[in-house]
């Protein structure tokens, strides 16, 4: 059974400032318990959170093994002051900010570094990112940082420009990833990086009447006809949902990706996933 490379424990995929608020006095630790014990019904063995700030994910990943369940987490993502990811992590001004949050990750036990290096995609407007991504020079100076300390990296990245650079810069795995040109398809199948495309956050969209069919369909598409190439060309790819996103649930959506990335790789789907997800628990 493919586990969860990409979750968030503290949302719950209705509201995610209700879903923050409800853990901010302190991580609700039956809710927890209850997800962790009906992803181990599902046969999940594995989940990797994005992290937040309020210790939720922390807290899981402590709990996690009486459900038989290894669960890695970067304590909290880190996002530029002012930058998209702030809502759910902590922001840096300077890069002796950013060395302060890699070393209160350490402390707090957390076992990677989460970083932001762009916005989402604009669901509204086709081809759109929002946000300004991080320049090559930061991106590369946050990895090499992180890397020295022993540290793997997950990054948020979004187009074309900000996922190439990250991959240049040695990240250890790309979230999401929308809207990649071949070349960068083909930068990505040469490093040991790990896709974790997160398609389910765009399908299960489709049809809810929240944004544009007509902007999620094609997008779909586009992502999973990467997701078909970056196979093709020898990429490593993992199952992640973005359990905790909008309309995103908390285990059903493992299977949903999995329909999703399957129907995209075709032959040896399977093989594919399990292989990016033994580099992921490698690394993370
Ligand atoms: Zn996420």
């Amino acid at each position: 059974m493919l586990g969860d490379c990409h979750i968030h424990m503290i949302l719950d995929g209705v509201y995610y400032r209700a879903a923050i608020d409800h853990h901010k006095e302190k991580p609700d630790e039956g809710l927890i318990r209850q997800r962790l014990s009906d992803y181990a019904a599902r046969g999940i063995t594995y989940l990797r959170d994005g992290g937040d700030a309020w210790g939720v994910g922390l807290l899981a990943s402590k709990l996690a093994a009486e459900y038989g369940i290894t669960y890695r987490t970067p304590a909290f993502n880190i996002c530029r002051a002012g930058h998209y990811g702030c809502f759910i992590g902590k922001g840096f001004s300077d890069f002796s900010e950013y060395k302060a949050l890699v070393g209160e990750v350490r402390s707090l036990g957390g076992h990677f570094i989460k970083i932001m290096v762009s916005g989402l995609m604009d669901f509204d407007r086709f081809g759109v990112i929002t946000d300004t991504p991080c320049s090559y020079e930061l991106c590369h100076d946050m990895i090499a940082y992180a890397h020295d300390r022993g540290l793997a990296v997950m990054a948020h990245a979004n187009g074309d420009e900000a996922v190439s650079d990250a991959l240049r810069a040695g990240v250890d795995s790309i979230e999401h990833g929308a809207y990649l040109s071949d070349e960068t398809l083909h930068l990505l199948a040469e490093t040991e990086a790990v896709w974790v495309p997160t398609a389910v956050t765009i399908a299960n969209l489709i049809g809810e009447g929240r944004f544009p069919d007509a902007v999620l369909a094609p997008l779909l598409e586009l992502h999973l006809g990467n997701v078909s190439k970056a196979a093709s060309f020898g990429a490593k790819l993992a199952l992640g949902t973005d359990a905790g996103a909008y309309a995103v649930y908390h285990g059903e959506a493992v299977a949903q990706e999995a329909c999703l990335l399957r129907n995209a790789i075709g032959n040896g789907a399977d093989e594919i996933l399990r292989q990016g997800e033994r580099s992921i628990q490698e690394k993370f």
